[in-house]
């Protein structure tokens, strides 16, 4: 029987693992990116158990493991009180991997091109039609067994077929910054530390070691602050709300992204032979680190849905199995984007958990954490 072929648009988090799924069961995949360079944007990112088994399966899980940061605890600070300590990463407990954006595609990158994936820069898509052509802007139509709109959460791809969409933007956004951990180092500041002021003005910094030198720092602030929302970066609202950071807040070269939360709701995941997938189809705000997780996580779900039945009851079967979990996963992420609730120390709840606890489909044979016993 001839492979199977997809075409898939977008080389971020989801792009990669949907090629590399595919690939290892037997499809042939290409990859289209719109950037003319392979690389991802941002500047840290937090990989949970669910994400980090996924990376398993996609046999990057060791490359993403030597490099990332194992932080022993997680804290919340709030106007200068410590209101939860949760150890984290230690035996029995929840696995939660740091690490800079670029580390990650790397492990990811190199995982799909040894699976055979090919991937083309500059290639940008601008459309799809339901009988399984991806479009692109050069004017070529590519024909597949399934199309993958894995471009992000401005996807022409999923815009190009009409699927109702909810569009949801919020209250307040992040500044991502990547720098380098000056003298905050060892003891309490190899933990991550969501440091939130609340009196007078709301700003949260969630400071997130990368490694033994790097420092991700999540600077979160309503977008009515013009001033601390401002990039680049003006040090002085931050540093006088949070005064203990002012070692690395100095320190922050030129950053040239605000980016407000924001919600994309699909009536559907899929059109015909399509398939939508990533932020495309379920952008989340970020306030449970869950939005590459369940990217990775519905994109080998895909793969594997895609072995079991063929492509139409596939795309079905997928959507009903992955969905719950991702709808939930999203709009735990809004109420708490909402409320500002970690700002109370209420950290990681039950609720918050259900999708760093799920054991993803293609992933059960990994018997510990991210089955590395
Ligand atoms: C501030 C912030 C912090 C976050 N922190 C975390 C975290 O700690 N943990 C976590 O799990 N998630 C986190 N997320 C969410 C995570 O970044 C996204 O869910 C994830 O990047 C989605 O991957 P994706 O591949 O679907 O989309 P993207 O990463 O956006 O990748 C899409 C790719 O498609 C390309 N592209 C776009 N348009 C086209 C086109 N027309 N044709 C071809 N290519 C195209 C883009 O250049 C890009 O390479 C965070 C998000 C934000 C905004």
């Amino acid at each position: 029987m001839a492979r199977r072929h997809a075409e898939i648009a977008g080389a971020g988090f989801a792009g990669l693992a949907m090629a590399t799924a595919l690939c290892q069961r037997g499809w042939t995949a290409r990859v289209h990116e719109a950037n003319a360079e392979l690389r991802a944007f941002g500047a840290g990112i937090f990989i949970w158990e669910n994400g980090l088994r996924v990376l398993r399966a996609l046999g990057a899980y060791d490359a993403v493991a030597d490099g990332a940061f194992a932080a022993p605890a997680y804290e919340t600070r709030t106007n200068g009180r410590v209101l939860s300590f949760q150890p984290i990463n230690g035996a029995g407990q929840y696995r939660l991997l740091t690490m800079t954006r670029q580390h990650l595609y790397a492990a990811m990158l190199a995982a799909a091109r040894r699976a055979g994936a090919e991937i083309v820069t500059a290639s940008e898509a601008v459309g799809a039609t339901p009988e399984g052509e991806l479009l692109l802007a050069d004017g070529r139509r590519l024909r597949a067994d399934l199309v993958v709109g894995a471009d992000g959460v401005r996807s022409k791809v999923r815009d190009s077929l009409g699927i109702p969409q909810q569009r949801r933007k919020y209250e307040d956004g992040l500044i991502r910054v990547l720098t380098d951990r000056a003298t905050l180092k060892g003891g309490d500041w190899d933990h991550v530390i969501d440091f939130w002021h609340t009196a007078g003005r709301t700003l949260r910094i969630l400071y997130t070691p990368c490694g033994a030198d790097q420092l991700y720092m999540a600077m979160m602030a309503p977008v009515a602050d013009a001033e601390a929302s401002a990039v680049p970066v003006r040090p002085g609202p931050w540093i006088e709300c949070f005064p203990q950071l002012e070692p690395v807040l100095t320190r922050i070269g030129q950053v040239a992204r605000y980016d407000v939360y924001e919600t994309t709701k699909l009536a559907q995941w899929s059109v015909g032979r399509v398939a939508i997938v990533g932020d495309s189809a379920h952008a989340m705000p970020p306030t449970l680190a869950q939005g590459a997780g369940c990217a990775v996580t519905n994109a080998l779900g895909l793969a594997v849905a895609l072995e079991e039945a063929e492509t139409a009851e596939a795309l079905r079967l997928w959507e009903a199995r992955e969905r719950p979990l991702t709808d939930h996963t999203q709009r735990r992420a809004a109420e708490i984007a909402e409320s500002r609730i970690l700002a109370s120390g209420m950290s990681w709840d039950d609720e918050g958990l259900r999708a760093a606890r799920h054991v993803p489909t293609g992933t059960g044979q990994y018997s510990d954490l991210a089955g590395t016993a």
